[in-house]
């Protein structure tokens, strides 16, 4: 009989000696005081790729050099909800236009984000617009979009199978954990699902979360916590979502 031996690189090797790699869909090295110290310590916990998300258009130069400087950062870049809040239409304008020829120059952004809806900012119908601007943008670029929603999913309607969407930050209801299900939709969950009072899960949607650290107030120390409390296999399934060939 002829004897093969599996690659060492075969995710689905039972080699309890190799450990899984440990996928953080949402964080924001942009925003930390020393990105480049911030990787490293992500790195001693584990942590083998980071979706880098933009809190604003400001971030994107930062984020992109992160990448180009470091192989486990993938670059997501988008207009938050509350920048499309708060910024004028012809920044907005701008804005759509830059991320467009990012999306054109820079196959390695993974993901359009942070994008999205909130309802506690104001100019909702200008968020709307700016939101589906990016829905649109990403289906052209075949990219995920990773969406901030807050009390706004009644607002989605354009949103449809085709579209590759995660939700980031848990917390929908059940009647939105079926609709989003439905639709092969996903979500990412941070410390919340540590909380002694962990938002209301429904069995189906458990193999549909993925890991991320953004809304870890402790500079992500809980993010290998907070991947364990998920199925095994939820790194590996945003790794294979992203499509992380550099790990
Ligand atoms: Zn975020």
């Amino acid at each position: 009989m002829q004897q093969t031996q599996p690659p060492t690189n075969d995710i689905s090797s039972n080699d309890i000696s190799s450990p899984q790699p440990l996928c953080d869909v949402h964080a924001h090295p942009a925003s930390m005081t020393d990105p480049d110290a911030y990787l490293q310590f992500r790195r001693k916990q584990g942590t083998s790729a980071i979706i880098a998300a933009s809190a604003s258009p400001d971030d994107w130069p930062k984020i992109l050099a992160l990448a180009d400087r470091h192989h486990d950062v993938f670059p997501a870049l988008g207009i938050h909800p509350w920048a499309a809040a708060s910024l004028p239409p012809h920044a907005l304008s701008a804005a759509l236009d830059a991320l467009q020829k990012h999306l054109d120059n820079r196959p390695d952004i993974r993901a359009i984000s942070e994008c999205g809806l909130d309802a506690s900012k104001p100019n909702i119908e200008q968020q709307l617009s700016i939101f589906k601007e990016q829905c649109t943008l990403a289906r052209e670029h075949h990219r995920i979009i990773i969406i901030h929603i807050f009390k706004s999913f009644h607002l989605l309607s354009h949103l449809t199978e085709r579209d590759r969407v995660v939700f980031h930050g848990f917390r929908a209801s059940p009647q939105i954990q079926k609709w989003a299900l439905a639709r092969g939709f996903l979500f990412s969950i941070g410390s919340a699902v540590l909380s002694k009072h962990p938002p209301i899960l429904l069995p189906e949607t458990a193999p549909f979360l993925l890991p991320e650290s953004d809304d870890d107030g402790h500079h992500t120390a809980n993010f290998p916590a907070i991947a364990q409390k998920l199925p095994p296999d939820a790194s590996l399934r945003a790794i294979t979502l992203f499509d992380l060939k550099k790990i």
